[in-house]
C-alpha cells in the first residue's frame, strides 16, 4: 500500500475541546464543517458526542450527514438556509440555524413554522463579510420575538482579527456588540478559536471554536493558551527513492532548486494530490525518522524531493512526518505562504486512521 496516511488522534480532540471550555467557563459549539476540517466529521463528532453542547456545520448537506450517522446535539447550520424548501428540511431534522440576511426574514415570514425554530441573529460589527446592520438589528430581533416562529435567539457575531493581539478592530467589533445587543435579552455568541484563547472578555455564552479544535494554533506567533493545545493529525509517509546528486544540478519540475553540494536527495510519496502545498518552499520543514530536513525543489501531484545528505543513517523506507505532533501544522503552512486552515480542508486521497 502506498505508504501516505493521516492519523488522528481522536483523544487530542477531546482534550481540545474541553481545554476551550475550560478557558471559557461557557458552552462550545465545536466546529466541525468541511469535514471536520479535513479531520473526518461523523468520526470527529462521534468522539465528541459524550462531551459536546453542540456542533456548528456550514450547510444543511453537512447537518445531514451528522443527524443520519446518529449525532443527537444541536448542530447549528453557520450559512442558514439557502432556499426556501431547506426551511422544512431544518424543522424535520430540528436544527438549529443562523440568520443573517433580509432573504431570509421573507422565507421566515412566509413559511408555515410548525415547530419554532432556535435562531443565531448575526450582527455585523464589522467584519462586512455576512450579518445585519447595527441600525436594523434592535428592530429585527424585535420582529422575530413576536413572529411566534423563533423558540430563541441568540445574539452572534464573527471577529476578522482576533488572532492579532491587541488588535484595535476586536476592540470595536467588542463595542459595536456590546452596544447594540444591550437592551436585547437572550444569550451571546462572538469568539472562534482566536477569540476564546485571546480575548477572554468576549466569551459570552457560547464560543464556537474550529482549528483550536485540531490543536493548531491561529496566531502567528507564540501564544502560551495555544502551546497547550495537542496536535490531532499526523500527516505521513515514507521515504521511496534515494539518489546522490552531484553539485549544480536541478530536481524536480522548473528546475526550482539547482544543488549547492553534492547531495543525497529522498523522494517521499506525497504531493499536492495528497492535499500537501504546491507552493511550500524550498527549506520547509520535514521529519524524516524524527530528524528536520528540509523540502528541496518544487512539490509534485504525488511526490516531493527532500535533503538527506546531513540524515546519513536515513534511506529508502525511512518514516516522514509532514505535520503532527513533531511538526506544527502552522509552521508548515507559514512556509507555504497559507493557514494550517488549508492545509487541513485540502487533505485529500490519503486514507484516515483512527486511534
Ligand atoms: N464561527 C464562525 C461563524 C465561523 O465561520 C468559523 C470558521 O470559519 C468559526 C466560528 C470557527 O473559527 P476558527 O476555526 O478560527 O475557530
Amino acid at each position: 500500500m502506498r505508504p501516505a496516511h493521516a492519523i488522528i488522534d481522536l483523544g487530542a480532540l477531546r482534550h481540545n475541546y474541553l481545554l476551550a471550555k475550560q478557558f471559557s467557563g461557557t458552552r462550545a459549539l465545536a466546529v466541525i464543517k468541511a469535514n471536520a476540517y479535513g479531520h473526518g466529521a461523523i468520526r470527529c463528532a462521534q468522539t465528541l458526542s459524550a462531551s459536546a453542547d453542540g456542533f456548528a456545520v456550514a450547510c444543511i448537506e453537512e447537518a445531514l450527514l451528522l443527524r443520519n450517522a446518529g449525532i443527537q446535539q444541536p448542530i447549528l447550520l453557520l450559512e442558514g438556509w439557502f432556499d426556501a424548501t431547506e426551511l422544512a428540511l431544518i424543522q424535520q431534522y430540528d436544527f438549529w440555524v443562523v440568520i443573517h440576511h433580509h432573504g431570509q426574514l421573507r422565507d421566515l415570514a412566509e413559511a408555515a413554522i410548525e415547530r419554532p425554530l432556535h435562531v443565531w441573529l448575526k450582527l455585523d460589527t464589522g467584519m462586512h463579510r455576512v450579518g445585519f446592520k447595527p441600525d436594523e438589528y434592535g428592530e429585527i430581533w424585535r420582529t422575530l420575538h413576536t413572529s411566534g416562529k423563533v423558540a430563541s435567539v441568540v445574539k452572534m457575531t464573527h471577529f476578522s482579527r482576533a488572532d492579532e493581539p491587541d488588535c484595535e478592530t476586536t476592540e470595536h467589533q467588542l463595542l459595536c456588540f456590546n452596544e447594540t445587543t444591550a437592551a436585547l435579552e437572550g444569550l451571546s455568541s462572538l469568539c472562534n478559536s482566536p477569540g476564546v484563547l485571546a480575548w477572554p472578555q468576549a466569551h459570552g455564552d457560547w464560543i464556537r471554536p474550529g482549528i483550536m479544535l485540531y490543536g493548531a494554533s491561529p496566531f502567528s506567533d507564540a501564544q502560551n493558551n495555544a502551546a497547550r493545545l495537542k496536535p490531532v493529525m499526523q500527516l505521513n509517509s515514507q521515504i521511496i527513492a534515494v539518489h546522490d546528486v552531484p553539485r549544480g544540478e536541478p530536481i524536480g519540475y522548473g528546475a526550482q532548486f539547482i544543488t549547492q553540494r553534492p547531495t543525497r536527495v529522498g523522494v517521499v510519496a506525497m504531493g499536492y494530490a495528497d492535499g500537501y502545498p504546491r507552493h511550500a518552499k524550498t527549506g520547509t520543514p520535514v521529519l524524516v525518522d524524527n530528524q528536520r530536513t528540509g523540502l528541496i525543489g518544487r512539490v509534485s501531484m504525488d511526490m516531493l524531493t527532500v535533503d538527506l545528505t546531513d540524515l546519513p543513517a536515513s534511506g529508502l523506507g525511512s518514516t516522514v512526518q509532514l505535520w503532527g505532533d513533531g511538526l506544527a501544522a502552522s509552521e508548515v503552512a507559514h512556509w507555504a505562504g497559507t493557514i494550517p486552515y488549508q492545509l487541513f480542508c485540502n487533505l485529500n486521497r490519503v486514507p484516515r486512521h483512527y486511534f
